[in-house]
C-alpha cells in the first residue's frame, strides 16, 4: 500500500500552535515543539525548525503547509520546511514507545524550575498517578538537538512514565491525542508548581500508587 501524507495531521499540528502558546508551553518563538505520529504509515508531523530561513514571531501564525513531515528514520518526506532541531529525540521517544502518538516539548516556567535544578517532580498529587505514571523523572543534561537528548529521554522515560524533564531545558509529555498532551502538560505544571511551593512549607511530601489505590495503606 502506497504511504501518503495527510493534510489532515498537517492541520492538526497548526491548530495545536495555537493552544500551545495559550497554555504557556513556550515563552516565546522557536522554543518547545510538537509532533503526532499516523500509526498507519509510521509518517511524523512536526513543528518546523525555525532557523532554517523561517521565523516565526508568533506562534498562532504557524500554518498546515510549515509543517515538516518525516519517516521514522527522520528523512523528510514532504514539505519545505525541515522538522524541528529536537527531532532526533521524537524519534527516539517512538521508537521506545510504539504506543505514543503525540509528544509535546514544552519550556514552561515550573516545570522548568524542576529540570534547572536536576530534580524529579515528586509524586504528590492524584492526578500525577492516574495521568503521567507518578512522579516526572528528570533526564540526564544534553545539549539541545544532540542524540544524547534522545538516548537520555528514553532512558529516564521507561515504560511507565508518560512525562519526564530535559535537564536545564525543558519537558517532553506523551499521549495518544492532542488534547491529552495538552492535558498532562497542565497537569505537569500544576504538580511542579506545588511542589515547589511544598518543599518552601517544609518539604513534599510523596504518595504512591499502592496509596492511591488503597487509602488504608496510608
Ligand atoms: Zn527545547
Amino acid at each position: 500500500m502506497e504511504k501518503k501524507v495527510k493534510f489532515e495531521y498537517k492541520e492538526i499540528m497548526a491548530n495545536s500552535a495555537k493552544r500551545f502558546y495559550k497554555d504557556h508551553c513556550s515563552p516565546a518563538f522557536d522554543s518547545g515543539d510538537m509532533s503526532i505520529r499516523d500509526l498507519d504509515t509510521g509518517y511524523i508531523y512536526a513543528y518546523p525548525d525555525m532557523k532554517d530561513g523561517f521565523h516565526l514571531y508568533d506562534w498562532p501564525e504557524l500554518r498546515a503547509e510549515n509543517i515538516a513531515v518525516v519517516d521514522e528514520e527522520g528523512n523528510l518526506i514532504e514539505g519545505d520546511y525541515k522538522p524541528t532541531i529536537e527531532m532526533p529525540m521524537h524519534l527516539a521517544i517512538y521508537k521506545a514507545r510504539p504506543e505514543t502518538k503525540v509528544i509535546l516539548h514544552s519550556h514552561p516556567l515550573w516545570s522548568s524550575i524542576y529540570a534547572c535544578a536536576q530534580k524529579d517532580i515528586p509524586f504528590t498529587l492524584a492526578e500525577q498517578g492516574l495521568f503521567l505514571g507518578g512522579a516526572t523523572p528528570c533526564a540526564k543534561y544534553a545539549p539541545a538537538g544532540s542524540k544524547e537528548v534522545g538516548e537520555y529521554i528514553v532512558e529516564a522515560l521507561g515504560k511507565e512514565h508518560n512525562t519526564a524533564l530535559l535537564a536545564n531545558h525543558g519537558a517532553v509529555v506523551l499521549a495518544s491525542s492532542v488534547s491529552e498532551a495538552f492535558a498532562r502538560s497542565l497537569f505537569l505544571e500544576h504538580a511542579a508548581q506545588v511542589a515547589v511551593f511544598a518543599e518552601l512549607l517544609g518539604g513534599a511530601k510523596e504518595i504512591n500508587m499502592d496509596i492511591l489505590l488503597d487509602p488504608s495503606l496510608m
